[in-house]
């Protein structure tokens, strides 16, 4: 029989919340709620499946939120997807295990957190239960350096069962190196670029996906003291009404699976694990935010917290498809990793400058995007780094993957990974439950466009280059009549716009920064100007990863479940 009383209660049982979740309640004195809008999906073969990408989508484990038409890409809505599930998206996510570039993480240190490369792999290797690949899986490209990877964690991470054979990772392999591309040993170490075949969230001994209710709840669902309310979705905090000066959470009120209105007491602190587009709005519904998004609907303002919401930033992925002449079976992951060097050869330093040169007029875009919300002096300081992370710390940007073809057709995917566009994500009614305003901006900051030409046109050389070329045999989408071989920067640009999608790597709608630079959490995960408000999901990350955001999550939530236990 679950209480209504918890030392903790956590919004949101993904792939952040439920990491919270097993940690705090390790202790059994402490009592522990978390409150998931989906249901579990055990049994649910669109989420097990090793070759089930994909199956999930438009279900009902599926928000499919949609976004707000981008005026930058043909005035066209974007489906972005998310997981409503215990699990959360870990459940429907592409199921890749890859980390970030070293720098990437270094450079949050910037922008006012104490966290750094070095400080954050403990917490990597903390989650992980890495399987080392069997002999047949090296020899089909399965490769690592075992100084960076976990053995006694809560999440499988492994080569699938069955890998792709007849020799895909050597023709890859041959083909990057005849690009110049070399071959990368484990892209998990801090430096990605390179050809890699990447290890997946996957339990290789059950054959099925590892998501973040098999790694860290159902092994542990029997603790007397974590109580999961399912199919209950969550409205806002309740405060205190003592008269503290600093805001104290002391509960979230939700509908429960029979529709009616429950609150949970939390008496410790509230974590919000709802995912990039769902923590701000539950701030703002919660009156946490920028007091012009909030009085217009009537909600109380609590805290004063400009920036919630804003500084979302996404990437955006696009398919080709080949005729193909060989049959390939097995599931795997494929990529080739590229920095600026890579895809703009002499013409990088050039470029660098004229991107350099660009920041004030991106500031300026930026701010005004925000209805004047964030300004312009703040966001230069923000881009100045990107630039950094881009040009010289040449963190990859073009990241490329080669989907085994069958034996009529091939697809290889890819995007670019460090798009300067932010856009925002603010409530449109106090009704809890009523779609938000979500506008990433796709395309607004013309780097993006080209960062996204230059991995246009390496990954279509990638099917021009002997041994993939006598594999890939013609391209079918776009096609040389729609993107001509020799074709135009405009071409590209004008394709790329209509037959792109999210890449659904949604972050910084809360952002983990200094107050100055329009953070809304501490490097704690303390939201500013409340006493017990904690964000923990990819809201928090401040800029873009060249990796998937799940590693890099469940590592941050480890380390903020320390933080949490460490404080009280
Ligand atoms: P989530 O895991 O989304 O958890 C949020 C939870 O909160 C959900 O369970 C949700 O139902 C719940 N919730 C939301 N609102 C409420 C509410 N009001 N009340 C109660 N509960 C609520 N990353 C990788 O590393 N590798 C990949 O291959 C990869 N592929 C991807 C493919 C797709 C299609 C998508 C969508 C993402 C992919 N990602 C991938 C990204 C990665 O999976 C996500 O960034 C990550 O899982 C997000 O974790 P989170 O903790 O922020 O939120």
């Amino acid at each position: 029989v679950s209480r209504s009383r918890y030392d903790y209660v956590i919004v949101g049982g993904g792939t952040s919340g439920l990491v919270i979740a097993n940690r705090l309640s390790e202790d059994p004195t402490i009592s522990v709620a978390v409150i998931e809008a989906g249901d579990q999906v055990f049994n649910n073969t669109n989420v097990t499946s090793a070759t089930g990408y994909g199956k999930a989508f438009g279900t009902q484990i599926d928000w499919a939120y949609e976004s707000e038409a981008q005026v930058y890409a043909g005035n066209k809505t974007q489906i972005l997807r998310a997981g409503k599930a215990l699990g959360g998206t870990s459940t429907i996510n592409g199921m890749t295990y890859m980390r970030a570039e070293s720098s990437q993480i270094d450079s949050w240190k910037k922008v006012g957190n104490n966290v750094s490369w070095d400080s954050l792999m403990p917490y990597y290797k903390k989650s992980e239960y890495f399987e080392y690949p069997t002999g047949a899986q090296v020899s089909m490209g399965a490769s690592y350096s075992p100084e960076f990877h976990g053995t006694e964690g809560p999440l499988s991470v492994s080569w699938p069962t069955e890998m792709v054979g007849n020799n895909f990772s050597s023709t890859l392999n041959a083909t990057f190196k005849a690009m110049d591309l070399p071959w990368n040993g484990d892209a998990n170490s801090g430096s990605m670029r390179g050809y890699n075949v990447f290890p997946k969230t996957f339990d290789r001994s059950l054959d099925v996906r590892e998501d973040a209710a098999r790694a860290y709840y159902y092994p542990f669902a029997t603790r007397p003291n974590l109580d999961i309310f399912l199919n209950s979705f969550a409205q806002r905090l309740t405060w205190s009404d003592d008269n503290s000066s600093i805001p104290f959470a002391n509960g979230v009120v939700f509908t429960d699976k029979s529709g009616a209105e429950q609150t949970l007491l939390a008496t410790r602190e509230v974590v919000l694990s709802a995912g990039s587009l769902r923590s701000p709005l539950l701030l703002e519904l919660s009156g946490i935010g920028n007091p012009s998004v909030l009085e217009n609907l009537g909600i109380e303002v609590k805290v004063n917290s400009p920036f919630v919401g804003e500084n979302l930033q996404d990437q955006t992925t696009v398919d080709t498809n080949y005729n193909a002449n060989t049959n390939f079976t097995g599931a795997g992951g494929f990529i080739g990793y590229f920095n600026a060097t890579d895809v703009w050869g002499n013409n990088t330093a050039a470029f660098s400058k004229t991107i350099k040169a660009s920041l004030e007029q991106y500031a300026n875009r930026t701010a005004d995007a925000s209805g004047g919300i964030t300004d312009r002096e703040t966001l230069l300081k923000l881009f100045k780094i990107q630039h950094e992370l881009i040009f010289e710390d040449e963190v990859v940007i073009s990241e490329i993957i080669v989907n085994p073809p069958s034996a009529s057709s091939g697809l290889i995917e890819y995007w670019g990974l460090m798009p300067f566009s932010r856009g925002n994500i603010h409530i449109k009614s106090a009704n809890s439950s009523a779609p938000a305003a979500i506008n990433p901006n796709f395309f607004m900051l013309d780097y993006d466009i080209k960062q996204q030409i230059a991995t246009a046109r390496t990954a279509r050389k990638i099917a021009m280059t002997a041994p993939m070329s006598n594999i890939l045999t013609s391209e079918t989408t776009p096609s040389f009549d729609v993107v001509p071989l020799n074709a135009t920067d405009e071409a590209w640009d004008s394709w790329l716009r209509s037959a792109y999608r999210s890449n659904y790597h949604y972050i910084s709608t809360a952002a983990m920064m200094s107050k100055e630079l329009g953070g809304v959490v501490d490097d704690n995960h303390l939201v500013y100007g409340t006493a017990n408000v904690r964000v923990v999901d990819a809201s928090v990350i401040p800029f873009q990863v060249s990796g998937h955001l799940a590693s890099t999550l469940y590592a941050l939530a480890e380390r903020a479940a320390d933080l949490i236990k460490a404080s009280h």
